[in-house]
């Protein structure tokens, strides 16, 4: 590969740019970020793209829905035959077999059009890949995986990405659906964070029948409803009203008061807070909460402003790090469901 071709949410691109740079440079590797505002995507130049990639997990990646890497550029081919220019770039590269092949396009409005292509195309290109002995017989999640994205009609990015080391969804989006009980959007943020961050032996293992759990800022209450439906036991901390179902429910306790003074009087195994605040004030906070032992993991959003995003991100995970006490587990990610925010994982080491 030549480059890591990374996804985001559109309008993000510096902020991934910013951290693929910092993250690159970190690792003693050179190269260059190349995007366009609101394209959805980030293509990071650099002659070792492999050892990059390696060097960068995707979960270890804040502003990233995909990470993949980037083997060829095609560009101005005649649309009415896209196969043969796709077979021929990948019989000039070194000899490969995918597990699989996704076709998809960049998250932005200027990609949009093509999810019809995308959507038919893979059908058509499958055969002949299986063809010239590039594709598996049947789909092997095991090895590599061909992407072909779309950019425009005529223009196209063949790129490859690795089990393990990638976002197991299309486009990296995991396809949630509303529950007509959820008291609010929201709820699809906190299932969508213990679904990408935490991995399945660790939601198996931290989210139990029976635990206790509190939400700072709960209401309507679809957080403190992804919880119950968890099994937990929640204190739901808000000024305002909660859905009355939650508190039929028998498992939730509404107190009015201020999350940034609440602390339980027992130590709890998961707090929650969606409050919308500095978001430096809200990581000391979480800190508190970690280093004081009033909860063990906790899931937390912080609102980006408007400007520096990336290097307020850093700052406040930092400061979170500074100021938690030992921790098993810290992961960052801008949700499919976050819009100016990233949400956090953290699990004290205990
Ligand atoms: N997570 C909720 C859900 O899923 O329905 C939505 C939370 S909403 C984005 C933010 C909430 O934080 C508001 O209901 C607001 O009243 C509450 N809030 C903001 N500052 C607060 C504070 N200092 N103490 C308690 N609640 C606060």
């Amino acid at each position: 590969g030549d480059a890591l071709f990374c996804t985001c949410r559109a309008g993000f691109e510096p902020e991934l740019a910013g951290e693929l740079s910092e993250r690159a440079a970190l690792a003693g590797l050179a190269g260059y970020a190349r995007t366009q505002r609101n394209s959805g995507f980030v293509e990071f130049f650099c002659e070792q793209a492999d050892e990059l990639s390696r060097s960068l997990p995707f979960d270890t990646l804040i502003f990233a829905r995909q990470k993949l890497l980037r083997l060829a550029e095609l560009r101005g081919f005649d649309p009415r035959d896209r196969i043969t220019p796709i077979v021929d770039a990948l019989a000039a590269l070194p000899p490969a077999l995918y597990g699989e092949l996704w076709v998809e396009h960049p998250d932005s409005d200027a990609a949009k059009p093509l999810a019809g292509l995308a959507r038919s195309f893979g059908n058509a290109l499958r055969p002949a890949l299986r063809k010239a002995g590039v594709l598996a017989r049947a789909d092997d999640a095991r090895k590599p995986r061909l992407h072909v994205v779309f950019l425009d009609g005529d223009h196209l990015v063949l790129a490859r990405s690795d089990a393990q080391d990638d976002s197991p969804w299309p486009q990296g989006i995991p396809r949630l659906r509303m529950h007509a009980e959820a008291p609010s959007r929201s709820a699809l943020k906190l299932e969508e964070a213990l679904l990408t961050l935490l991995r399945e032996d660790e939601r198996a293992r931290l989210l139990r029948d029976g635990m206790r759990g509190a939400d700072l800022g709960a209401a309507p209450g679809g957080w403190t409803w992804v919880l119950v439906r968890n099994g937990l036991h929640v204190t739901a901390i808000d000024n305002g009203p909660l859905r009355q179902h939650l508190l039929d429910s028998g498992r939730v306790d509404h107190l009015r008061a201020d999350g940034f003074q609440w602390q339980p009087r027992t130590a709890l195994d998961w707090m929650v807070c969606d409050m919308v605040e500095q978001p430096r004030r809200v990581a000391e906070r979480m800190a508190t909460w970690m280093r004081e032992g009033w909860c063990r993991h906790t899931v937390f959003n912080l609102k980006l402003p408007m400007k520096k995003r990336w290097e307020e991100t850093r700052l406040c995970l930092d400061l979170f790090r500074a100021q938690a006490g030992p921790l098993a587990v810290l992961r960052a990610r801008q949700l499919y469901h976050d819009r100016e925010e990233i949400t956090v994982f953290a699990s004290a080491r205990r």
